[in-house]
């Protein structure tokens, strides 16, 4: 039986850069996969559905949730987000290390239902570079950014639930922490 993978709740606000130092992190392993969860969120342009999240319908959501197959959801700005519990499993046994990248409110979840799990929270060197960021992506109009902004202040109250808080001042050098954080933690459980 190989060690079982890590689990690791991977929370920020949008607007942290979070999408890139996973994709980076990901890119360089094959130990370590992102689960893909499901939302009832409408794709931005260039989602893949299947790749980025499964796009499903607020039945289709209510009725995964009914089966038992959602490790944690949460309702976030009007949408569901939820992580599929059947991918998680099999991975964690295969000794992947998964990472959920998700809102705080099902991080909450995770850490109880699963306490060996690791929770990482990445911020954002300021606030006003946040603002800077939400508004530079420009696929939200301005009432989505002021939303998003208000829900990232309340969620950065939440980093110290987490773990580790890893700043995202450079994506090449958040990355390397986090490699760091996986590989000590992968020591003491060794
Ligand atoms: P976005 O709409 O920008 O892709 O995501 C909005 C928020 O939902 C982000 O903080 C993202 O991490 C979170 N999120 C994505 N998938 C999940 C999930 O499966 N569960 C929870 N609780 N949050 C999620």
């Amino acid at each position: 039986m190989p060690d079982k993978g890590l689990l690791i709740v991977f929370s920020g606000p949008s607007g942290t850069g979070k999408d890139t130092v996973l994709d980076v992190l990901l890119r360089e392993t094959d130990t370590v996969k992102k689960s893909v969860s499901a939302t009832t969120r409408a794709p931005r342009e260039g989602e893949r559905d299947g790749v980025d999240y499964h796009f499903i319908s607020r039945d289709q959501f209510l009725s995964l949730i009914e089966r038992g197959e959602m490790l944690e959801y949460a309702e976030y700005v009007g949408n569901f987000y939820g992580t599929p519990l059947g991918p998680v499993r099999e991975w964690t046994e295969k000794g992947i290390d998964v990472i959920l990248k998700i809102e705080v409110q099902g991080g909450a979840i995770v850490r109880e239902k699963c306490p060996d799990s690791i929770g990482i929270f990445i911020l954002p060197p300021s606030v006003e570079e946040l603002e800077r960021r939400l508004r530079g992506r420009g696929t939200d109009d301005e009432a989505a950014v002021q939303k998003r902004l208000a829900t990232a202040v309340e969620e950065m109250k939440c980093a110290d639930a987490y773990d580790y808080t890893v700043v995202n001042d450079n994506v090449e050098r958040a990355v390397q922490e986090i490699r760091t954080i996986l590989a000590e933690e992968k020591a003491k459980r060794g």
